[in-house]
């Protein structure tokens, strides 16, 4: 367990060293056969690095070939007796990692922020939304299973949903862990095996997952890690014995993925980017309707896929949303991630915060206004990474380069706007379709205006809420297939048919 040092002031700086030198950092980070390793080829090096000092915390040694292979090869062996256990047997397993992940989830957050920058308080609930999930898949998998038909003549047919074989899974590096557990819960829940490549940017906490599976009993070669950049990936994505990937990242990257697949006729499953709407409508609660907005913008430095970034603000209640808006946004806490009341943490690189200026310097160009915020802060003079203080752009409109494209980053863009027909219309203007808010007070229109947004998980009063159990995925090129749900568990199988005659064969020869 790692312990904070009592005095505040350096406590960042302690916590930090203390991780970084503790195992979870210094140790092996490919995780084969049930325990950590290193590749036994290195095809070149990346940098590990604590987003809120950008210090270099060590170098870590992309996989190449020969340990893809390792890694498949491993999983493909764990299939053979993991995949002949009944699903209650699986499911076991899985609760039993759920425990443990709770167990050690302060741990397990601490090192998520050390990976992510993201504050304190927001890892703890995404590790325990992953303990939530590891556990929702156990209680499933014992239900996993087929139909009986009856047919005429005393014949029948039935039906088994069997596993897929060896799933690849492919990360990005806004919710590691949670990348990490909602890909190979499910898998596993269903009686195939994963190999998993984290984001090089946040290698960390997928290969401690690996370690809570093993503790739990899941046999060995069951859950791999591989770490690499993208070359580890395509290797990963082009085995021929991986039957299926299931990728979280950008649009460019997954369309990759699924031409890679496409080859092979392999399995994919999609979470791509957004960039969402989020509709206040006059007769809304104006504080939940700001509170939502916030959530809808700002969490985890606004790198959230599912963030509504187009906040489309009716005209009639504008100024007295702005003002309380940027009166809150101005009082958030940006800092040292690890102090409990910080509430915006470190950009996670130093390329991302390139991105994301850029992108506001655009919006100024064509004529967006910054009421608040979208400047670099210093919070500590040993903090030296990339802090934002949280953007709001007014004067908005919809053929802007800052609201058409997903800036994944704490930008929220206000546009107004006059009726329900027009805001549906233009909510709908884009080629992405992954999440949605609507705040009125109107049952009616709130229902009317969920079932006309083209998008796959919506939000009524509230936003950027993932209870466990709820499907998440996108519409359009927001991606395909669904994560955190039962409908995932059809994604991770395939149906057989059996039918099984009663009678004589009857034929025309
Ligand atoms: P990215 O597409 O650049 O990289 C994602 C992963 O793909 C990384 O692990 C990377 O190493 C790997 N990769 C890159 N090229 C590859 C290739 N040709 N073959 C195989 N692997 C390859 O995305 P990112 O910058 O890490 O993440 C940000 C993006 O992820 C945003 O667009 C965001 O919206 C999206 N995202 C979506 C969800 C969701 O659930 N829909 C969740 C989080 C993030």
């Amino acid at each position: 367990m790692l312990r904070p040092c009592p005095y505040v002031r350096c406590f960042h700086r302690c916590l930090a060293t203390s991780i970084s030198s503790s195992s979870q950092v210094q140790a092996p980070l490919n995780f084969l056969s049930g325990k950590r390793c290193d590749p036994s080829e290195n095809i070149g090096n990346f940098d590990l690095k604590y987003p809120a000092t950008d210090e270099t915390l060590r170098q870590v040694p992309s996989s190449g070939e020969r340990d893809v292979n390792e890694a498949v090869s491993q999983a493909r062996e764990g299939f053979r007796s993991w995949s002949k256990l009944s699903g209650f047997e699986r499911g076991n397993v899985l609760k039993r990692a759920a425990n443990i992940m709770r167990e050690r989830l302060e741990e397990l957050a601490q090192t998520e922020v050390l990976d992510t920058g993201k504050p304190i308080w927001e890892a703890r609930c995404d590790v325990q939304g992953c303990a939530d999930t590891v556990d929702y898949y156990g209680g499933l998998a014992a239900r996993i299973s087929g139909e009986f038909l009856p047919l005429s003549n005393g014949c029948f047919s039935y039906t088994v949903r069997e596993p897929l074989g060896v799933v690849g899974g492919i990360g990005a590096w806004n919710y590691p862990l949670q990348m990490a557990s909602w890909k190979s819960s499910p898998a596993l829940a269903c009686g195939n095996t994963f190999v998993f490549k984290p984001s090089p940017l946040t290698p960390l906490t997928a290969v401690m997952l690996g370690e809570v599976y093993k503790e739990a009993g899941l046999p060995d070669g069951c859950y791999n890690i591989i770490q690499g950049e993208t070359k580890t990936g395509q290797l990963l994505t082009t085995h021929p014995n991986i039957a299926k990937m299931s990728f979280t990242g950008s649009v460019p990257t997954g369309s990759k993925i699924m031409e890679a697949c496409a080859k092979d006729i392999k399995h994919v499953t999609l979470e791509l980017g957004g960039k969402s709407p989020c509709i206040i409508f006059e007769d809304c609660n104006l504080e939940n309707a700001v509170t939502g907005a916030m959530l809808a913008n700002f969490l985890t430095q606004g790198q959230v896929c599912s963030n509504g970034t187009r906040v489309f603000v009716h005209k009639s209640i504008m100024g007295p949303f702005l003002a309380q808006l940027v009166e809150r946004t101005k009082r958030m806490k940006i800092g040292d991630p690890y102090l409990e009341d910080t509430t915006v943490g470190a950009t996670i690189s130093k390329q991302q915060f390139d991105i994301v200026m850029r992108y506001i310097e655009l919006a100024k160009k064509e004529g967006a206004t910054v009421v608040c915020g979208g400047e670099r802060v210093t919070v500590d003079p040993h903090l030296r990474g990339y802090f934002v203080s949280p953007c709001i752009l007014v004067n908005c409109e919809d053929h802007m380069t800052v609201v058409r494209e997903e800036v994944f980053g704490s930008v929220m863009s206000i546009l107004t706007f006059d009726s329900e027909e027009e805001v549906i219309r233009r909510a709908n203007d884009s080629e992405l379709g992954l999440a949605g808010g609507i705040f009125t007070s109107n049952l009616q229109r709130a229902y009317r205006v969920a079932s006309a947004l083209e998008a796959g998980s919506l939000y009524i009063n509230n936003y950027n809420v993932y209870p466990v159990g709820v499907p998440f995925g996108g519409y359009k090129k927001s991606g395909l297939g669904r994560e955190n749900g039962p409908d995932t568990l059809d994604y991770y199988t395939q149906v057989k048919s059996v039918y099984v005659e009663m009678g004589d064969v009857e034929a025309p020869f």
